[in-house]
């Protein structure tokens, strides 16, 4: 009996036999990515913040199932100023970056970014070029955080410009900024394709998220609160349509049981366009922010699916698909 398996060679790659590249310079950075193209290697990105948990690693599993083990995995570390305004969370935001090496050495990671710096600093002549989407950003985060989506935009379009990679790989839990750099991969023909994959969770529900380092014991007890209240709009258009404001006032009432919680706000949602609603239905996109004190938390999730976990996935550059 011929055995298969014999013939088909699944050892790793040379390349997983050596260490994970750590990269500090975008002109670094740049010239692998070149080498890697001129290869022919597919590689994939995940473009990140750090700090990192499960969620994250989720989103680098599945950059190495697009390009393969004989692909290259890409996973940058960067806080990015320029998404923050002056009064958030800049200097306090968590960092650990030798545990994130750990992590992402565990994960099959063949290249860190890390650069120290990415916008030009005033005595090379300073930095004046952004990237700004003007629709989908306006609303949610946009209007809680107006200068917050520039910054994502700017930062992501710069990475993909030294990366250069063949797939990049967001997370659901930032719903609309995923969609925002759909459009601007549309829009501005980045040569390449966005996927979008479920939101992680801690096993009572709450959404995994770097911020929760921040809660108190007391606070991380009622920030479920944003996953209830997801599931409680997802009970409640079962089936039916329900006016968005009595909706909303209904989940506003359902939060501010939580003494602790401060809502920032609630929106359904077109999955496609990302506008308001005024009937929610099954199939509508709903996402909220809350504050526990000075931390601020976001959720969001389709209201349709027993189950929350959706995985979003752009088929191509022209259209987004939703496969819940
Ligand atoms: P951040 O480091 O928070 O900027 O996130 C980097 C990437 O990880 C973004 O694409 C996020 O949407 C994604 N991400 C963050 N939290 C989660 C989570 N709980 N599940 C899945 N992806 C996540």
């Amino acid at each position: 009996m011929v055995h298969f398996d014999n013939l088909i060679d699944t050892s790793p790659p040379l390349h997983h036999f050596l260490r994970m590249q750590i990269i500090k310079t975008a002109a670094a950075m740049q010239r692998l990515a070149k080498k890697w193209q001129r290869e022919q290697t597919r590689v994939g990105f995940v473009p990140t913040m750090g700090y990192l948990h499960d969620g994250h690693l989720s989103l680098v599993k599945r950059a190495r199932q697009i390009v393969g083990q004989r692909g290259r995995v890409v996973v940058s570390i960067y806080v990015n100023p320029t998404q923050f305004a002056p009064h958030e969370d800049l200097s306090r935001y968590p960092r650990d970056f030798a545990r994130d090496k750990r992590l992402c050495r565990a994960a099959g990671v063949d290249v860190i970014f890390a650069p120290d710096e990415m916008y030009s600093s005033a005595d090379s002549g300073g930095y004046s070029t952004y990237v700004v989407e003007e629709q989908l950003s306006r609303g949610m985060e946009g209007a809680s955080r107006p200068t917050h989506f520039r910054g994502v935009t700017t930062i992501v379009a710069k990475l993909f410009h030294i990366v250069l990679p063949e797939v990049a790989v967001f997370g659901a839990k930032d719903f609309q900024q995923a969609a925002i750099i759909q459009r601007m991969v549309r829009d501005l023909n980045f040569p390449l394709k966005i996927i979008v994959a479920p939101t992680h969770r801690e096993s009572d529900g709450l959404a995994m998220s770097s911020r929760n380092k921040y809660l108190s014991p007391v606070q991380r007890e009622q920030a479920i609160v944003l996953f209830e209240a997801l599931q409680l709009a997802k009970k409640s258009v079962q089936g039916r349509a329900v006016a968005a404001p009595t909706l909303k006032l209904r989940l506003t009432k359902f939060i501010a049981e939580r003494p602790e919680a401060r809502l920032d706000y609630i929106e359904f949602f077109d999955p496609h366009t990302l506008q308001p609603v005024a009937q929610v239905k099954p199939g509508v996109r709903m996402a909220l922010a809350v504050f526990f004190d000075k931390t601020r938390l976001i959720d969001n999730a389709r209201l349709c699916c027993a189950n929350l976990q959706v995985l979003w996935s752009a088929k191509s550059n022209r259209e987004l698909t939703v496969l819940d």
